[in-house]
């Protein structure tokens, strides 16, 4: 584990950081209740523009995912693999109770164990190194993993 002055959050505003038990930041609407991911300062459903950031829940379940099987373009792609040393990856929503789904990587060993419904957490971790910084970003991960 590097030092916290070492670790850059891959963008400002996306989850509380540092912190031992981080948090996505959203925001909710003052008028409507909708809740969205990332923070927005309008309403996406009704355009008030009366909107609080919140802190998301870090339970949630998996709504759906795909398998990532191929190493994506670069750019945009920037993650840390190689053509060598890339392996299938699944992406997906979490589904957040009463709040929004998030869209994320999954982190998980064993892709055959994902089931749409089960639980998932939040984590958030080293992605990539950049200039000899690591750079944090969130992920989510079946529940009790680790
Ligand atoms: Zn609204």
């Amino acid at each position: 584990m590097t030092s916290i002055a070492n670790q850059i959050p891959i963008a400002e505003g996306l989850f509380t950081w540092p912190s031992n038990d981080p948090r996505l930041l959203g925001s909710k609407c003052n008028n409507c209740g909708v809740v969205t991911f990332p923070a927005q300062a309008g309403c996406p459903a009704c355009c008030g523009e009366d909107t609080a950031n919140i802190e998301m829940e870090r339970r949630g379940t998996l709504w759906t995912w795909t398998i990532q099987g191929f190493l994506p373009n670069r750019p945009p792609y920037d993650g840390p693999e190689t053509a060598e040393t890339f392996k299938p990856f699944a992406v997906g929503y979490i589904e957040l109770p009463n709040q929004v789904r998030v869209q994320s990587r999954i982190k998980c060993d064993d892709l055959d164990q994902l089931k749409i419904g089960m639980e998932m957490d939040l984590v958030v971790e080293k992605y990539v190194e950049r200039d000899g910084k690591d750079i944090i970003a969130y992920f989510f991960e079946p529940a009790g993993q680790r």
